[in-house]
């Protein structure tokens, strides 16, 4: 059976995809996080008992523990996703993210060259089916559409060939992992792959982004806030499409490619907002849960713009799907739908998180209203 470190994996996106794994593969998996106040290792307590699942509390930063993972577990492929990942707080406080995102990323590279430079040179006579060999390792280094910068109303979507341009602390520093990754590929040899993908909603997202807060506003009665004129537009992509995006590029993607992944929904956050509002009034009502407010609606709150908030990314998508077939199986109504019902149904995990139950200090620091 082959191992797989997926780094970040008590994240939002991380810990979908460890269970996503562990349902649709064989793999086994190996989550590496260090548990910032994004992570929380209650959205895995499902798969905790399965013999196929192990938890290393690593900090990206720290070489030497990452080398150690990697002599212990002899993995066959790493998906990197830990980062700092809210703009907000990357404009509030750039360090840990130019820590994690840039040093981390290159800290993992570096560990991942040590290792593939000792791994044997493509051999079946030598070697098991299941053991690592350095044409078979793969490294998935998952970023965002943010790296590409901004779009104007009609330009056309972000293609894998779109110049730079971030805007953020968060985009750029993302940027920089992107080009050192690169970098290792061109420069080394190592297997790289890297996937750019739009704002993911569903299940276990921190309640500081946009989708969960809208959500968790509308069941508290309290106002929405939304940043400008809510005229800024994103693609959207359930969390699993994503997940299963990820898979197919790394089994199926060309080492030192780059796929985007998005969700074919660009919506003005305005118009998200509304549809998340009238879908909360339509799903407690089919369970009776008791709302504050039967015009959700009315809750919207417009408040002052975010610094240098890009006014639109939209997402070409393409290149994943005619070159390794994988397309999103959820649209704007099925996707969010979903969503809506799973924070009604899951109350006690969000609500652990807003009644400071777990590692929560800085959450009250940064403004509750961003798209990611
Ligand atoms: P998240 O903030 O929910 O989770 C990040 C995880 O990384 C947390 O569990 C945290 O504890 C861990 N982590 C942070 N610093 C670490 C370190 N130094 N060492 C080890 N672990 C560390 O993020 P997310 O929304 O799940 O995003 C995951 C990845 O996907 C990120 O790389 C992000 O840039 C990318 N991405 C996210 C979106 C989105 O809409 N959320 C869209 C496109 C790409």
């Amino acid at each position: 059976m082959e191992t797989l470190f997926v780094t970040g994996g008590c994240g939002f996106i991380g810990s979908n995809l460890v269970r996503f794994l562990l349902n649709e593969t064989d793999y086994n998996i190996v989550n590496i996080d260090k548990l910032t106040y994004a992570g929380n290792q209650a959205s895995l307590d499902d798969v905790n008992s399965n013999d196929r699942y192990h938890f290393e509390k690593v900090d990206l930063c720290d070489l030497t523990k990452v080398n150690q993972l990697f002599r212990r577990y002899q993995p066959q492929g790493i998906m990197h996703l830990a980062a700092e990942s809210h703009v907000d707080r990357s404009i509030d406080g750039p360090d840990d993210f130019i820590q994690t995102n840039i040093i981390g990323a290159y800290n993992l590279l570096q560990a991942s060259l040590t290792y593939w430079s000792q791994l044997p040179i493509e051999d079946s006579r030598q070697h098991t089916l299941d053991a690592p060999t350095q044409a078979t390792f793969r490294f998935l280094h998952v970023s965002t559409d943010e790296v590409y910068g901004s779009l104007r109303p009609k330009d056309p979507a972000f293609s894998e060939n779109t110049p730079y341009d971030p805007h953020s602390p968060y985009s750029a520093s993302k940027a920089a992992s992107d080009h050192l990754a690169r970098a290792w590929h061109d420069t080394y040899g190592i297997p790289i792959l890297i996937t750019n993908c739009s704002n993911n909603y569903g299940p276990y997202q921190f309640p500081e982004k946009l989708i969960p807060v809208v959500i968790l506003k509308c069941l508290r009665g309290e106002p929405i806030p939304v940043y400008g004129k809510g005229e800024n537009i994103r693609d959207w992509l359930y969390v699993e499409d994503h997940c299963r995006a990820l898979k197919t590029v790394f089994e199926k993607g060309s080492p030192g490619e780059t796929y985007n992944i998005g969700g074919n929904n660009e919506r003005q956050n305005i118009e998200l907002v509304r549809k998340l509002c009238k879908l909360v009034e339509e799903v407690a009502s089919s369970i009776h849960y008791p709302l504050e407010t039967k015009d959700c609606k009315s809750l919207i709150t417009f408040v002052t713009d975010r610094p240098g908030h890009d006014l639109r990314y939209a997402i070409n998508a393409s290149k994943i799907k005619n070159e390794l077939g994988w397309e999103p199986r959820e649209n704007f109504e099925s996707g969010f739908r979903k969503t809506v019902q799973w924070y009604l149904k899951n109350q006690d995990w969000w609500e652990s998180i807003l009644s400071g139950n777990y590692n929560l200090e800085r959450l009250g620091q940064s403004e509750v209203s961003s798209p990611k």
